[in-house]
């Protein structure tokens, strides 16, 4: 292995290649060896596993996968490191694909791996960090666990008590465990904030009528529960929302995925 990961590698490579960070793109470099070993381990990887990586960047993270992977696929929306990742990562079983992860068909992709276990694994563009994960949950593949390094923030968001439409997604297909605290100096350029790395293991594919009874009940998250399901249930919301036993004047961010469960039963019954 070439330890790309290690800060001064990192930097030789950017400077070599002339290559600036892309704010737009949420390009922070991880150049610690231990941090990325630590981040590959939580996915329990081996010579059977095929890993998606979103975002290889110059490929620090990748290089680990590589090596304990079967096959890496890395999706990556920057060009300019195609030319990084062709010269420098010196593993055969990586495959790069120049593309947005968000327009790329995921169930197709999957459909085509050979391997029998595939997982992600991935140091997450801020940016676009919750629709990514929404993405991997609600595509129906076999992936059945996701790794990833994202803001602590998002991260304690997402594990704590007060309530999202992406973690009842979480509740209802697996369950997420925060996994530990990155600080900010193990990036170039270092962020403004802490990071985490989450694990969610995904046992089930999403109902899709989850999927629409969480995007109406969080629609205006200051509304209660009466005015946010009309758009579904129309003159029968409180009639709906008794017989789920639903206090109609609390917020979605109240409730939990079994009141949503209930929510599911009596919309299926009106579709
Ligand atoms: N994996 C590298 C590492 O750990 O050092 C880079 C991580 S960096 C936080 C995020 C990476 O995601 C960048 O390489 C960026 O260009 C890429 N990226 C940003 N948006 C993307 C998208 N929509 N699809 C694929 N890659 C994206």
């Amino acid at each position: 292995m070439k330890n790309i990961a290690i800060r001064k590698n990192t930097q030789a490579i950017l400077d070599q290649y002339d290559l600036n960070a892309l704010k737009k793109y949420g390009q922070n470099f991880l150049v610690d060896a231990n941090i990325i070993h630590k981040i590959a381990q939580q996915a329990n990887i081996t010579k059977e596993t095929c890993v998606i990586e979103i975002g290889p960047g110059i490929g620090a993270l990748t290089e680990e996968l590589a090596h304990q992977a079967k096959h890496v696929i890395a999706f990556e929306i920057d060009e300019r490191m195609k030319n990084v990742l062709d010269h420098e990562l010196e593993c055969h079983n990586v495959e790069v694909i120049l593309q947005d992860f968000m327009k790329v068909n995921l169930e197709e992709v999957v459909s085509t791996i050979e391997e029998e276990d595939v997982c992600v694994v991935t140091n997450l563009p801020y940016y676009i960090t919750t629709d990514i994960i929404k993405k991997v949950l609600t595509t129906p593949t076999r992936i059945n666990r996701m790794v990833a390094l994202i803001q602590k923030e998002v991260a304690l968001k997402l594990t704590g008590e007060e309530k999202s439409p992406l973690s009842n997604m979480i509740d209802y297909v697996g369950d997420i465990k925060y996994c530990m605290t990155v600080g900010k100096s193990v990036f170039i350029p270092a962020p403004h904030v802490d990071s985490a790395v989450i694990r969610i293991y995904k046992e089930r594919n999403m109902d899709p009528v989850l999927i629409e009874v969480l995007e109406a009940a969080f629609k205006q998250k200051r509304k209660t529960m009466n005015n946010n399901m009309k758009a579904l249930f129309r003159n029968e919301t409180a009639q709906v929302l008794a017989a789920c036993n639903i206090n109609p004047t609390k917020r979605a961010q109240e409730l939990n995925i079994d009141d949503f469960m209930k929510l599911v039963e009596e919309r299926r019954k009106r579709l």
